[in-house]
């Protein structure tokens, strides 16, 4: 799978190389899954492409692909293994949406009826014609570029 060389200062390449000790659950050619050190619930496990891509929208779509294809097995394994009565699957992207590893991952927390976490988040509303503006905007930057070949 191509992809960027390792990062060396980065915390999740020295875990994927084997420079610092993790706790596996699944390895992959291009991807390996470990608890994390802290979790918000136990159980908690990070999905981590093994290439160095800081953030989501680096990642080439066969490797995006390649970890969406080993989602459901790790959600089976993370709820049946911690009894949770279902789980998030996150992504935080830039720091503005809480990430702290320039290194991208996915979350999945495996969540408890009585858990004492803060979720769901809070919602707004669209106002007037925002919802068809934003539609738009969104559309239009799915477009393929003219000038891309
Ligand atoms: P982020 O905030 O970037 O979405 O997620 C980074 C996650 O990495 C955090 O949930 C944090 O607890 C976890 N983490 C940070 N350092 C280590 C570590 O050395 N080992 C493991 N297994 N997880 C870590
Ligand atoms: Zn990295």
């Amino acid at each position: 799978m191509s992809g960027n060389a390792h990062e060396p200062s980065c915390l999740f390449c020295k875990i994927v190389r084997g420079d610092i000790p993790s706790s596996k659950v699944l390895e992959t050619e291009d991807a390996i899954a470990f608890l994390d050190i802290h979790p918000v619930n136990k159980g908690h496990v990070l999905v981590v492409p093994k290439h160095h891509h800081p953030h989501l929208v680096e990642l080439p779509e066969a490797l995006a692909a390649h970890v969406g294809s080993i989602l459901p097995r790790l959600c089976r394994a993370v709820q049946a293994a911690t009894g949770a009565d279902g789980f998030n699957v996150i992504i935080n992207n830039g720091t503005a949406a809480g990430q702290t590893v320039d290194h991208g991952h996915w979350h999945i927390i495996p969540r408890f009826h009585d858990d004492p976490v803060e979720w769901p988040w809070p919602h707004s509303e669209y106002v007037g014609d925002e919802l068809g503006q934003m539609r738009f905007r969104i559309e239009r930057e799915l477009r393929p570029n003219p000038n891309d070949d």
